[in-house]
């Protein structure tokens, strides 16, 4: 398809009874400019290149125009906030635009930072050209990482001041998902048995097909339908986490609002890739208790299915037949987090003796601060390059005895060393979307470049492939990269 007006457009989020939602216009900032579409988004959609260059691309994601066939909303959510019930929140500074029919399935566009709606509270309904340039990229990053996320299609700015600590400029980033309901969504109900049941029915006929048991109206077949979609988001969100986990991803505001139903990573603010390890780093400046810790997330994702899990109770299933669900948490998460270090560490499988190994690794890697990416990228090749693995750590001693016992594992396994190099080489990846970086695309962007966005998308893309004449991309961070930090405000 070659322009945006080609598109097959529906919204059946607007199709839910009126309280989920306000129909209502974004508001375009002024002399809005496209900075950087995403071409690979856009073939999600459908979209030819070319169909980004059109006026009309811009008339749409700048909210200037409604999508030809979309009914323009924002939709109604509550959630805990750093484990504290918020009550309403909602789509406070977001558009539902429709959904987008493809052959490949539905993908809803969003606009966020497109103006006030009845849930913005005290909020002025835009968003920050900073936060908005690293939700653009976090979501490609994810991509290239395989973990699952919602994805963005444009980032459109202006020079329309918005006011956080200091005076900034404004940005609408169209974001992509099949979905944006949240586990919020859900608790938004949880007194209104009606909505509720309408809010699941929704949700598992159009992304849980498989949870559906037996007939609707029938009570023990409806309580069955909510145990298996419960099953089925723990599954899905326990995975999402322990990916978090082995990629060194730190979220940075896990509200309960902010955990998407059909396990994706969600709203990107204060998110961090990891440079130097900490098990307890805080990637979130805001967050003073460390509420949201990179070793907090997988029992904070579980706290969260607990308030999903609160929420369903309006629909007639038995407190104990959901308790019995939540408590499969701890396997699936382990089983997804074993996995995958079963690949990151060259494993072919995880053995007796491997988490007592696996522990005193983050522990050598906690006490000397090492680099999360660049420790697990150059393990690989401790056979051939040792000396590229011990740089990382300033205690070389400590580094060369867990390094023996990690050999004396990998020699009980007898697999051709090759082989081994070649499948941690496409578990670690040479280039995440560290902060630093992330930065330098902000500073760029703001003078209207958006060359560093395209180089770091391209990277990226396929950030396990080293590639020549990017070495600074695969670096830890330089000294003034130090003073960056991050918090809610966006
Ligand atoms: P967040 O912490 O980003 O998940 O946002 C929590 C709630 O605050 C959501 O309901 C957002 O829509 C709302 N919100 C955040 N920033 C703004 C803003 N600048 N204007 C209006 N609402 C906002
Ligand atoms: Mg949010
Ligand atoms: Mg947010």
């Amino acid at each position: 398809i070659h322009s945006v007006k080609q598109l097959e457009v529906v919204n059946s989020y607007a199709g839910l009874p009126s309280a989920f939602y306000t129909r209502l216009k974004p508001q375009p900032p002024n002399a809005p400019r496209l900075l950087h579409a995403n071409p690979d988004v856009a073939a999600l959609l459908g979209l030819s290149p070319d169909a980004l260059r059109e006026p009309e691309f811009l008339e749409v994601f700048s909210g200037q125009q409604a999508l030809p066939g979309g009914d323009t909303l924002a939709a109604a959510y509550s959630g805990h906030q750093f484990g504290i019930w918020a009550g309403q929140l909602g789509d406070g500074r977001a558009h539902l635009l429709g959904e987008v029919v493809t052959p490949n399935g539905n993908w809803e566009l969003q606009l966020k930072g497109s103006g006030r709606t009845p849930y913005s509270r005290m909020g002025d309904g835009r968003a920050v050209l900073r936060s908005s340039v690293r939700e653009y990229l976090a979501g490609e990053a994810m991509v290239g990482l395989g973990i699952p996320t919602t994805r963005a299609l444009a980032l459109v700015v202006s020079d329309d001041p918005v006011y956080r600590e200091t005076v900034e400029t404004t940005a609408i980033v169209t974001r992509v998902a099949p979905s944006f309901v949240r586990f919020g969504s859900f608790e938004h109900w949880s007194g209104n048995p009606d909505n509720l049941r309408a809010l699941l029915d929704y949700v598992v006929a159009r992304y849980y097909p498989e949870c559906r048991v037996g007939q609707a109206g029938n009570k023990e077949d409806e309580a069955a339908t909510v145990l298996r979609f419960l099953e089925a988001v723990l599954v899905r969100t326990a995975r999402m986490v322990a990916d978090w986990q082995t990629a060194g991803f730190c979220h940075g505001v896990m509200n309960t609002d902010n955990m998407s139903i059909l396990g994706l990573t969600i709203d990107y603010g204060p998110y961090g890739f990891m440079d130097a390890f900490r098990v307890d780093h805080i990637c979130n400046h805001s967050d003073t208790q460390g509420r949201y810790a990179w070793n907090a997330q997988p029992s904070v994702a579980n706290w969260n299915l607990y308030r999903l899990a609160s929420a369903l109770l309006g629909l007639g299933v038995e407190a104990d037949a959901l308790k019995e669900v939540l408590q499969q948490y701890e396997a699936v998460f382990l089983e997804a987090y074993r996995g995958n270090l079963t690949r990151k560490l060259g494993l072919l499988q995880w053995g007796a003796n491997d988490d007592e190994l696996l522990d005193d690794w983050w522990r050598l890697l906690h006490n000397q601060r090492a680099d999360f990416t660049l420790s697990f990228r150059t393990l690989a090749r401790v056979g051939s390059n040792q000396d590229a693995f011990l740089a990382h750590f300033e205690d070389r001693a400590a580094a060369l005895a867990w390094l023996e016992r990690y050999k004396q594992r990998l020699a009980s396994e007898d697999r051709p060393e090759a082989e081994r190099v070649a499948q941690m080489d496409r578990a670690n990846p040479l280039y995440v979307l560290r902060n630093h970086l992330a930065e330098n695309a902000i500073r760029a962007a703001a003078k209207g470049d958006a060359g560093e966005i395209d180089t770091l998308l391209d990277l990226l893309r396929d950030p396990y492939t080293e590639r020549p004449g990017f070495e600074a991309y695969a670096a830890a961070p330089p000294e003034w990269a130090s003073q960056l930090e991050v918090s809610c405000s966006s």
